[in-house]
């Protein structure tokens, strides 16, 4: 390895939004760049004019940043193997292509899709492998003359050896490849296009990668791909062979892989509900690794400290969106009171908070936020959670009023008032001596006495300490709440 230094990538394709997936590959890539005080490169491969997109690529950006990642080479940060977006580089891969095939690593392939279908269903039927069969490998001049003659455009292939190959993957230990299961493979299009057969290895070699840590989705790719350094290496072009390490599987819903296409697998997803970065992060590293058998709460810093590849498990990972989000929750009750107060402010607001922005107020915003902070799952709760400090009126959830609101519910609601009325507002522990007399006076324990009171509220059967909501909002206008319950009650 160059300067024993390790250099390791994150080399997404920008089609379609971030994935969790993608974001655990970055993940370890970057953790082990930082473990091991080496290099994380930013490559876009966005060699698929079809499915790539500009507006993908600025999300993939925004989201690292997001996260929290940063990169020591890549777009906008630059660095020595300018330019770091694969379409911006052909010209380097048609001249690998053209230094391959004059070795005679490769060859021109002129087999129409037809024609290979036909042989490969041939050779099922037979029961024999059913890869590319090494037609044009020894295709005489003539015989090219002729196809092109016909009017046929080869694609470039790439010419396996004929020779079983053994590498040892950094996570899943030895493996062997056989040569009838690993044919011949296309690398330029004919019209042209390179491939992500040829580019990926091309650009991990010229940006000298020492580690390529990826999905085990991609394991098939690698026996291809170290045969390809081979010839890379004798060419001059690459360096040595990289080591390899497959990260494994996460698993969704009823064991079935996770897929890009799962929403629960998006991670604006997770960004839009409220996932602090740093909860995504102690959650998504789990998959596949674990810091010890004792602890699930860390920060990225103490993950970086201890980070592996070689501790990664093998084993298929499965995503639960539970343990994710109670994850998030211990990460938000580790947040100073006033940096959680800040990290609310996007669902304070519109588009997500009701209210009008003159009806906000910070006081009350200060006073509620401690007791938030050690209820919520994700942030965007917030806004549900303390819409009844900015709203003129609750908003009624009608299942939460027929629930509460039942057969005597307003002599209750009559008697709590009369007590609240003389209560002390300056003490949650006065407001809750009144309703807990309001109870007794109806035969009714403290639960069942209040919930009547927070519905009328509130509107909802369900949210922050109630004594403490009521002190916060005000004697004023919680008492006009419940004149306004009973009068709606007896209309
Ligand atoms: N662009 C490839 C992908 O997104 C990268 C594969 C790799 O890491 O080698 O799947
Ligand atoms: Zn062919």
């Amino acid at each position: 390895m160059a300067n024993g230094s390790v250099r390791v990538r994150f080399c997404p394709s920008p089609t379609g939004n971030p994935h969790v997936g993608l974001v655990r590959t970055a993940l370890f890539n970057w953790a082990y760049a930082r473990h091991t005080g080496g290099t994380f490169v930013f490559r876009i491969e966005d060699t698929d004019a079809a499915r790539d997109s500009e507006e993908s690529y600025e999300q993939l950006l925004d989201s690292l940043r997001w996260l929290g990642f940063d990169w020591d080479e890549g777009p906008e940060t630059g660095g020595p193997h300018e330019p770091y977006r694969q379409s911006q580089r052909t010209d380097l891969y048609a001249d690998v292509a053209r230094r391959l095939l004059e070795a005679g690593r490769a060859y021109h392939c002129y087999c129409s899709t037809a024609e290979l279908d036909a042989r490969r269903d041939a050779a099922r039927a037979a029961g024999r492998p059913s890869g590319y069969d090494g037609h044009c490998r020894e295709l005489t001049a003539e015989r090219k003359s002729a196809y092109e003659a016909e009017g046929r455009t080869p694609i470039v292939r790439f010419r396996m050896p004929d020779a079983p190959i053994t590498f040892t993957d950094l996570v899943r230990g030895e493996i062997t490849y056989l040569p009838e299961n690993v044919p011949d493979y296309g690398i330029v299009r004919a019209n042209g296009a390179p491939l992500y057969t040829l580019v990926n290895p091309v650009d991990d070699a010229l940006m000298e990668i020492t580690h390529v840590l990826r999905g085990e989705d991609l394991l098939s790719s690698t026996p291809r791909q170290i045969a390809l350094y081979d010839a890379l290496t004798e060419l001059g072009v690459a360096k040595g062979t990289p080591a390899f390490g497959h990260l494994p599987y996460v698993m969704g819903e009823g064991n079935k892989k996770l897929s890009k296409r799962d929403p629960e697998s998006s991670l604006n997803l997770y960004r839009e509900r409220g996932f602090l970065p740093e909860g995504l992060l102690n959650y998504l590293s789990l998959l596949g690794w674990s810091l010890s058998a004792d602890r699930d709460i860390f920060t990225v810093e103490e993950m970086v400290a201890a980070f592996d590849v070689a501790d990664v498990n093998p084993n298929p990972a499965r995503f639960d969106l539970k343990k994710a989000e109670a994850i998030n929750a211990d990460h938000i009750r580790l947040l100073d009171v006033n940096e959680f107060a800040e990290r609310c402010a996007p669902w304070l607001r519109a588009p997500f908070a009701p209210w009008a922005p003159e009806d906000f107020d910070p006081a009350k915003w200060d006073a509620i936020a401690p007791h938030a902070q050690t209820r919520l799952k994700v942030l965007s709760e917030i806004t549900d959670n303390v819409d009844f400090l900015f709203l003129p009126e609750p908003v009624f959830d009608e299942t939460s009023w027929t629930k509460a609101m039942k057969e005597g519910s307003d002599a209750l609601l009559r008697t709590a008032r009369e007590k609240l009325e003389s209560a002390d507002w300056t003490s949650a522990e006065s407001l809750k001596e009144a309703v807990l007399a309001a109870g007794e006076a109806h035969g009714l324990k403290l639960g069942k006495a209040q919930a009547p009171v927070r519905v009328a509220v509130t509107g909802r059967t369900v949210g922050l300490p109630l004594f403490e909501s009521l002190e916060i909002l005000g004697r004023e206008k919680a008492l006009a709440r419940i004149d306004a319950a009973l009068a709606r009650l007896t209309a």
